[in-house]
């Protein structure tokens, strides 16, 4: 007899766009005027499918052009994050029960119909956070491939699962959820994050809040329509934008809330995992933290390398979306022989990265996320140029909007400021190696342990890198970014975070507990 698993196709992922077709261009256009026009919108807190107002609210602005504010939500205090709370702890009681094939049903629709918008959601992310239009596609095809893997995924695990036979007792063991939990995302991958760690936890059975960040919370208001739209229940997806400071601790330290799914910075990740592993009055569980955090990602380039890849990668690693990606890479170690023709080589391609308002086509690298990413960026440039040699960039774009020059200082010892701590935008700290050895020791030297490249013709080095570079994600003549859901498992060691991987076959368990059942026949 054909199981649901039989009728699904196998996972894809899902085509990213170039934008070289003219009827995307056209479309594209079309969807920047559409959002544009939407511009100042105001979005309702969403508890219990209620629509909630709030005397207080939070401006999403558009960091190419902070005088424009892209929509407008309310924001939560903390008696609304208390309700919110408890509507997901209501539901979760029927939603535990609905079958796996429906819940995945849900993720499988919403993917469609993110598909069908597609240029809106790019458009949205353009405005919202500062994407091009390539980066942008990039976002909203991961947040697809995120919906279809997890619903996959759940349906797999809600397969009869292997357990040793016995004679003279039926075993078995089933994946349940485990309640309310508090989805905290970034604003880096608005679609992508926000969406695969909402879908994951909801996919598995249990009922979330979902905190966005402030400076993407439109995009997560619209996911948040959308399977409402579908038909979600009430309750399940509760929509709670607010200040971090005012309720991000209430609802981690929470006795009702089960799990804490966060992607971040170190800091707040380290905050919330202490402040989640001190149980409250009431509470019955130990709250299970996922934790992903920031990177300090290198890229190893050795003496035998195809020296025009390398400055390829490392360009494209360091530069795309500013580099405010957790796998962007931030410090390039070079071994000597190459080390005075890779800074030159990449300094001529870094003159050809246009910086600009992102919603034009053609645009490279657009804007930091907001003023105070800006300032700190700009401080980490002004210790760099003292801890350094500045190759290039350096400077703020004139116009309002947070603009940076892709930046590069070379000579950089690696235990300076900026080869140790993230800085999260278009910064590149060039570290010079004695030889690989050198390299790896320099690469492995962070607290983190995200992503890592080394490009290099060398089998050996290639082999011993494979054992011996101690990140997640370990790459080889190719960038450190552009992980794909399904084939590259994402997320990183030491403090990048939990070591749980997005997009990768153990991610849902993350979000379920195992019960055995045994019977004595
Ligand atoms: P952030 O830590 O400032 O904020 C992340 C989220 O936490 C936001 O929604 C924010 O509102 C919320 N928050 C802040 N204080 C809180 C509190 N006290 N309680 C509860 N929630 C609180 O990070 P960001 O600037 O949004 O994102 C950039 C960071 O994310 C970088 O460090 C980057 O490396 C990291 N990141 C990691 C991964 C990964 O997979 N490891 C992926 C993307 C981004």
């Amino acid at each position: 007899m054909a199981t649901t698993l039989d009728r699904i196709t196998p996972f894809k992922n899902e085509p990213v766009k170039s934008f070289a077709d003219p009827a995307d261009v056209a479309a594209m256009e079309a969807a920047l005027e559409e959002v544009k026009a939407s511009f100042g919108r105001f979005y309702p807190l969403v508890i219990d499918a209620e629509r909630v107002e709030t005397k207080k609210r939070i401006r999403s602005l558009n960091p190419a052009a902070p005088s424009e504010i892209v929509g407008e939500t309310a924001s939560a205090s903390a008696d609304d994050a208390q309700r919110a709370i408890d509507a997901a702890q209501r539901a979760f009681e029927g939603w535990r029960e609905v079958p796996a094939r429906e819940r995945a049903e849900f993720l499988f629709k919403a993917a469609a119909a993110i598909r069908e918008r597609r240029f809106l959601y790019d458009a949205l992310l353009v405005y919202e956070v500062g994407k091009s239009w390539p980066e942008a596609d990039a976002d909203l095809a991961e947040a697809i491939d995120f919906l279809e893997f997890y619903g996959r995924e759940m349906l797999r695990y809600a397969q009869p699962q292997p357990v040793t036979p016995i004679a003279g007792e039926e075993n078995e063991l089933v994946y349940i959820p485990l309640g309310v939990g508090a989805v905290i995302p970034p604003w880096n991958f608005a679609a992508a994050i926000m969406i695969g760690m909402s879908s994951a936890a909801i996919v598995a059975g249990n009922t979330v809040v979902l905190k966005p960040s402030s400076d993407s919370a439109i995009i997560a208001a619209w996911f948040v329509d959308l399977m409402h739209e579908l038909g979600l229940p009430p309750g399940v997806l509760n929509f709670l934008p607010g200040s971090g400071s005012e309720i991000g601790d209430l609802i981690v330290a929470h006795p009702k809330v089960r799990f804490i799914s966060f992607t971040g910075s170190k800091e707040v990740g380290l905050h919330i995992n202490e402040l989640a592993a001190k149980p409250e009055k009431g509470q019955r569980w130990i709250k299970r933290v996922v934790a992903e955090m920031g990177g300090k990602d290198a890229i190893i380039v050795a003496a035998d390398a195809d020296l025009d890849a390398a400055v390829e990668g490392v360009a494209v690693s360091a530069f795309g979306f500013q580099g405010q990606k957790c796998s962007a890479c931030s410090r390039a170690i070079v071994e000597e022989p190459l080390y005075d023709a890779f800074l030159e080589k990449l300094r001529e391609r870094v003159a050809k990265i246009t910086v600009g308002d992102p919603s034009r086509r053609g645009t490279y690298m657009g804007p930091v996320i907001n003023a105070k990413a800006l300032e700190t960026i700009s401080k980490y440039i002004d210790v760099g140029k003292s801890e350094g040699r500045l190759v290039a960039g350096g400077k703020r774009r004139e116009g309002d909007g947070y603009f940076l020059e892709p930046t590069v200082i070379a000579d950089i010892s690696p235990n300076a400021r900026i080869a140790q701590e993230e800085i999260f935008g278009p910064v590149l700290a060039v570290i010079k190696a004695r030889d690989f050895n050198d390299a790896l020791a320099i690469a492995n030297g962070t607290e983190f342990g995200l992503t890592g490249s080394v490009y290099t013709s060398d089998e050996k080095k290639i082999e011993r890198a494979t054992d011996e570079f101690f990140v997640g994600n370990l790459y080889f003549n190719r960038k450190s970014t552009g992980a794909m859901v399904g084939a590259h498992p994402f997320g990183g060691f030491n403090m990048s975070g939990t070591d749980s991987k997005a997009g990768g076959r153990d991610y849902l368990l993350l979000y379920l507990q195992a019960k055995t059942v045994s019977r004595k026949v």
